[in-house]
């Protein structure tokens, strides 16, 4: 026995997330140019991010040397004015990972379990494993979430259902009659984990009413992010809401500065810029329309995404795909291959500028070529 053998067997046995390939890394590895290489590997803003979020944090780094405010109470006083929520309902966290991880830590324990889909975003096995709760993946229907199967799946040892919608890699959604109708179903004594990462990305008629859930399911979490559509995902900074009674629990388990205050600064400053906000959406769906008219005319199937990315498929068998992925690489773009999510046919590229939709599509007709 070395010391490594006595960390527990569930902790042994987690395989590492794989992050998006960095730019610095493939430009390191095939002696590219780094400014020439594109990254729509991790879903991130290809405007940056909101030029007053930028200033704002470019001028906090004067007070770097200082604690962040812990309870982060200017962030909570303006998501709590924003959603129409009390303080006391809001986790913030490093990331909505980080809330993920809060709400596994506090009602999972082994023996315990968690539910989640088939193809939904990896950090939910992650931060259930770490726990050495048991995770159950409910097959997927059309890659989306079978939620009638999920509430199927329930038992007495169930204590977290994660949900994602806009679910990530596959883009798919659950309706909100679909998301109400499940909340009306599911037993008190599980937490529901509504992760809408994307939800800013969503058309105003497919936005689900979910924080106003809150008032009557004191079991439902939403979490939401400034990583995605804010632009920073390098502030590390997101945030749930939930009945205050569960809030209080995850505060409780949460490290007393979390939350950097670059981060807090810039989700402040980001939150109030709704002219980004809406220029990054209406980017993104002209990006939509430019990767899924590409796709069409190359004959590729693409599953409809309501995300900022977008996951299509390589025809021929699953050895073609990490083919393509690295032909891709050689050109300098970066995408995500989806193994690790059981789908060994597809990658996903997330929307970019024109510019860098435009590049892909080419780089992915000549990686298509080089296969034939
Ligand atoms: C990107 C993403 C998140 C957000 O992660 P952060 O920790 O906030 O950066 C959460 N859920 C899903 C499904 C995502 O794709």
């Amino acid at each position: 026995m070395n010391l490594c053998d006595f960390a527990p067997e569930y902790i042994r046995s987690i395989q590492p997330y794989q992050p998006g390939k960095p730019i610095s890394e493939l430009a390191r590895e095939l002696g590219l140019d780094e400014t020439t290489v594109i990254k729509l590997a991790s879903n991130e803003n290809p405007l940056g991010t909101s030029p007053f979020a930028l200033e704002a944090m470019i001028n906090a780094l004067h007070q770097i040397a200082l604690y962040p405010d812990g309870s982060g109470y200017e962030l909570k006083a303006a998501l709590s004015k924003r959603y129409d929520v009390d303080p006391d309902q809001i986790i913030l966290g490093n990331g909505s990972n980080d809330v993920l991880d809060l709400a596994a830590r506090v009602f999972l324990k082994p023996g315990a379990a968690a539910i989640y889909s088939q193809h939904a975003f990896a950090v939910y096995p992650l931060v259930v494993q770490m726990i050495g709760a048991n995770g159950i993946a409910v097959p997927a229907r059309d890659y989306g979430h079978d939620l009638p199967a999920m509430l199927d799946a329930i038992t007495p040892e169930t204590r977290i259902v994660f949900i994602a919608s806009p679910n990530n890699p596959t883009g798919t959604l659950s309706t909100e009659e679909e998301l109400y109708c499940f909340m009306e179903r599911v037993s008190r004594d599980v937490l529901v984990v509504m992760d809408e990462a994307y939800y800013e990305y969503l058309p105003e008629a497919n936005k689900p009413d979910s924080i106003k859930w809150l008032k009557q399911f004191p079991n439902l979490l939403i979490t939401r992010t400034f990583s995605k559509v804010y632009g920073l995902a390098g502030a590390r900074i997101g945030f749930g809401l939930a009945h205050p009674d569960v809030a209080n629990l995850m505060n409780r388990v949460r490290q007393p500065f979390n939350v950097s205050s670059i981060g807090l600064i810039g989700a402040l400053a980001g939150l109030h810029d709704a002219e980004f906000v809406q220029r990054s959406y209406a980017l993104n769906r002209a990006g939509m329309l430019q990767l899924t008219d590409g796709f069409r005319r190359a004959g590729i199937e693409y599953i409809p995404s309501y995300g900022n990315f977008i996951s299509f498929r390589v025809k021929g068998d699953a050895a073609n795909t990490p083919k393509v992925y690295q032909s891709l690489l050689r050109q300098g773009v970066i995408v995500r291959p989806l193994g690790i999510y059981e789908m060994p046919h597809h990658l996903r590229v997330t929307v970019g500028l024109e510019s860098q939709n435009k590049r892909f599509l080419e780089s992915l007709a000549h990686a298509f070529e080089e296969l034939a």
